[in-house]
C-alpha cells in the first residue's frame, strides 16, 4: 500500500472531520456507511453533508469543495487552506504515517480492515434479512390459502392452528423489518427454528 492509498483508505474520513473541521456529530447516524452531517464549510442549517464510510470520501450537496466528492486530503485542503502537497504532509506527521510499515501505519491498517470486516457483517446480516422475509411471505401465503379452504368443523379442527402461525409471521415480519440488528439477529434464530420444525427451510 502506497502512502497515498494509506492515507485515503486507512484514516477514517469520520476522524479526519472531528480533528481537523471540527464537524459536529451530533443526532447523526454514524453507525450507518453513509450519514448525513451539517457541513462544516458552509452555513449549513440542514445537514447537507453526507460522509461516506465505506468509500472513506464526503459530499457537500451545496457546493463546497467546488462541488466534488472528496477525500480525507480535502478535507485537510479545505480546513487548513493549505494544497494537496502541504495537506498530506500535515495527516503524515498528525498520524504517524513515515513509513507504511511504522506502528501507527499498521495500527490504522488494522482499525480499516476492522471497519470492512463489520461493514461485510452487516451485508451479510441485511441478506439474511432479506431471504427470511422472502421465505415469511411465502408461508404466510400458503397459510392463507389453506385457511381460505376451512368449509367445515372438521376442517378448522385440522388447519385452524394456521391462525396462530399468521399472526406469529406478522410479528417476525415487523422485526425483521425494524433497522435494529440485535432484533434482526433474535427474529432470524425463531424463524430458523420454526422453519426446521415444519420442513420448510429451503436449502
Ligand atoms: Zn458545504
Amino acid at each position: 500500500m502506497s502512502a497515498i492509498d494509506l492515507i485515503k483508505n486507512a484514516i477514517s474520513i469520520t476522524d479526519v472531520l472531528d480533528r481537523y473541521a471540527g464537524a459536529n456529530f451530533t443526532g447523526a447516524r454514524t453507525s450507518r456507511e453513509r450519514f448525513n452531517i451539517r457541513c462544516p464549510y458552509h452555513d449549513d442549517r440542514s445537514p447537507s453533508f453526507t460522509v461516506y464510510t465505506d468509500t472513506n470520501t464526503f459530499r457537500c450537496w451545496s457546493g463546497c469543495n467546488d462541488g466534488r466528492p472528496g477525500d480525507v486530503i480535502d478535507i485537510v485542503k479545505l480546513s487548513r487552506g493549505v494544497g494537496t502537497k502541504e495537506a498530506i504532509k500535515i495527516l503524515i506527521a498528525d498520524y504517524g504515517l513515515e513509513s507504511p510499515d511504522s506502528d501507527q501505519a499498521k495500527e490504522w491498517q488494522k482499525k480499516r480492515a476492522s471497519r470492512e470486516q463489520s461493514a461485510a457483517l452487516k451485508k451479510e446480516l441485511s441478506r439474511k434479512v432479506m431471504e427470511a422475509i422472502d421465505t415469511l411471505k411465502q408461508v404466510e401465503q400458503m397459510a392463507k390459502e389453506t385457511l381460505a379452504t376451512i368449509k367445515t368443523v372438521e376442517d378448522l379442527e385440522r388447519v385452524g392452528s394456521l391462525y396462530h402461525v399468521t399472526s406469529q409471521i406478522d410479528y417476525w415480519l415487523d422485526c425483521l423489518i425494524e433497522n435494529d440488528p440485535l432484533i434482526q439477529v433474535q427474529t432470524l434464530q425463531e424463524v430458523d427454528r420454526f422453519l426446521e420444525k415444519t420442513n420448510m427451510k429451503a436449502g
